[in-house]
């Protein structure tokens, strides 16, 4: 089996400020971003009565689609429940959801319950999103790239950047790490973040510190300024930045002025397209 490599980091200018980016897109091909990360656990450890993964979460979700990846890399089935799939998407299949579906996902229309439909043996359940303690594994491999890259450079005071959703890629890598972590919420509020933070560790001098975004952002909803400064992103840097997560991430971090920052890319690109196609449809930007 393939094994990851240790994604690059470089150095970009972006509004005339320099800014290291950790490359976790380019970790590989097909299985790339915080996903891969956080179901390395899986994908590196043999489970031997194991061959189906289930799993639940939104018909585009990036989880969803590297999820799919890993069961075919692995040889596992992957069964995946969504309460809500639209008509528009089965008779023009696009993105995460496309790419999910030609990696062998079988999709489910309704609610996963446990209890009602239960688990059997030879299945894995893995909670949307990947918010899992398991997710810890392929973290601390990221965490120790950071401190070989930042050894190697010898940076001082470097502050680790990622914008969140469950909040599990920031906590864990602060965990790891003695660098401070900064982070900001995408999904909900900072005081969403802080629960999702406070149920995965006790202990809040291991959180990472919460920016909160110049606005309220609703999660996947289209705003200009969100695809405007992707587009930026995209002009400046040369790389391509998610729109769901990303765009709020550089706002955010632009408002606070930071210095030394290295910017974790956690990938996400699949999910871009239908999300340009929204934003040429609603917004009429080309
Ligand atoms: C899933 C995802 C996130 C959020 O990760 P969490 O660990 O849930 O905070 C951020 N960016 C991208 C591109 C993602 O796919």
């Amino acid at each position: 089996m393939q094994k990851l490599i240790n994604s690059p980091t470089q150095l970009i200018t972006f509004n005339n400020k320099n800014f290291y980016i950790k490359r976790d897109d380019l970790l590989h091909p097909d299985f790339s971003g915080n996903k891969a990360r956080k179901f390395f656990y899986f994908f590196d450890n043999e489970f031997d009565s194991i061959d189906t993964v289930i799993s639940h979460g939104s018909n585009q979700s990036n989880a969803m689609y590297s999820l799919s990846v890993l069961c075919k890399l692995k040889g596992w089935k992957f069964k995946y429940y969504t309460n809500h799939l639209p008509s528009f998407l089965t008779e023009n299949p696009q993105g995460n959801y496309k790419y999910a579906q030609e990696f062998g996902m079988q999709l489910i229309v309704g609610e996963y319950n446990k209890k009602t439909i239960g688990l059997k043996p030879n299945e894995l359940f893995i909670s949307e999103g990947g918010a899992i303690e398991e997710a810890q594994y392929g973290i601390k491999i990221l965490a120790q790239e950071i401190k070989e890259w930042k050894k190697e450079k010898e940076i001082e005071n470097l502050k680790v950047f990622l914008p969140s959703g469950t909040g599990t890629t920031a906590l864990f890598l602060q965990k790891y790490l003695e660098d401070e972590v900064l982070t900001c919420p995408c999904v909900g509020d900072t005081k969403y973040l802080k629960k999702q933070f406070f149920e995965l560790e006790k202990d809040e001098t291991n959180h990472p510190t919460i920016l909160t975004p110049p606005k309220k952002f609703h999660f996947g909803k289209l705003y200009k300024e969100n695809y405007k400064i992707w587009q930026e992103l995209k002009q400046q840097t040369n790389i391509e930045f998610d729109l769901l997560y990303d765009p709020i991430g550089w706002q955010t971090l632009l408002k606070y002025q930071k210095k030394n920052i290295l910017y974790i890319h956690q990938g996400g690109i699949k999910g871009n397209e239908t999300m340009i196609t929204r934003y040429k449809r609603k917004l009429g930007i080309i």
